[in-house]
């Protein structure tokens, strides 16, 4: 029972409707998608063999509730799920940041699971498993990173789609790549389109720079 581990740190959340908040992140080693945009091209390959224990107890010497499961894409080892089972049965309240092209419900149903819809500017469109959108619960939350308009048009058409659970899905995430689509031209489309989503701003990179690795 062991899992290929990047790194386990604490900081603060960044990327969901949990921003702002305290979590432990163990991100995971490795990813099935090379996006164009990857800031943690790092956790391809780095990384240490450590047993579902010794990650359990290296998360509790953080004393934080909050714990954020991450990559790379965490979901393609197979003991993922188990972990995170593992940490809710442990009373954590657990988020699953995924790529979007494995699998959701593998993770216990008790998670959040933030789920990433890959847009054409990401370069890895077709790596979309499109019956997530069915697999989703309220709690889950959806996440778009986007380079330009094209990019722009395409969430928009995906929130459209009859099988995408609008209404059901409250947070959803539209959010500019650094360096190549300006917050506000976003902000802008989305009064405009008075689109029901929630611009996103990557906060760890806003507080710590866009280099920073552990935070
Ligand atoms: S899915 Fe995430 S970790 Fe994998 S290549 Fe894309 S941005 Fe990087």
């Amino acid at each position: 029972m062991a899992l290929r581990i990047n790194e386990i740190f604490y900081s603060l959340q960044g990327e969901s409707s949990f921003a702002g908040r305290p979590c432990v992140f163990v991100r995971l080693t490795g990813c099935n998608l090379r996006c164009v945009y990857c800031d943690t091209t790092y956790a391809y390959e780095d990384g240490e063999e450590l047993a579902i224990e010794d990650i359990l107890s290296r998360v509790a010497s953080h004393g934080c509730p909050l714990v954020e499961v991450t990559g790379g894409e965490p979901l393609i080892q197979a003991e993922t799920p188990l972990l995170i089972t593992r940490l809710l049965d442990t009373g954590y309240r657990v988020l699953l940041e995924t790529n979007g092209s494995r699998d959701v419900s593998l993770a216990d149903e008790r998670c959040v699971r933030i789920l990433d819809v890959k847009c054409p500017g990401s370069g890895e469109v077709e790596k979309n498993d499109w019956k997530n959108l069915g697999r989703l619960t309220s709690q889950d939350e959806v996440k778009f990173v986007l380079t330009d308009r094209a990019d722009y048009d395409f969430a928009r058409a995906v929130l459209a789609r009859q099988d995408f659970p609008l209404g059901l899905v409250e947070n959803i995430h539209f959010s500019p790549v650094s360096g190549k689509l300006l917050p506000k031209i976003l902000a802008e489309w989305i009064l405009s389109d008075r689109l029901a989503v929630k611009l996103h701003l990557q906060l760890h990179k806003i507080i710590w720079g866009p280099e920073a690795r552990g935070v």
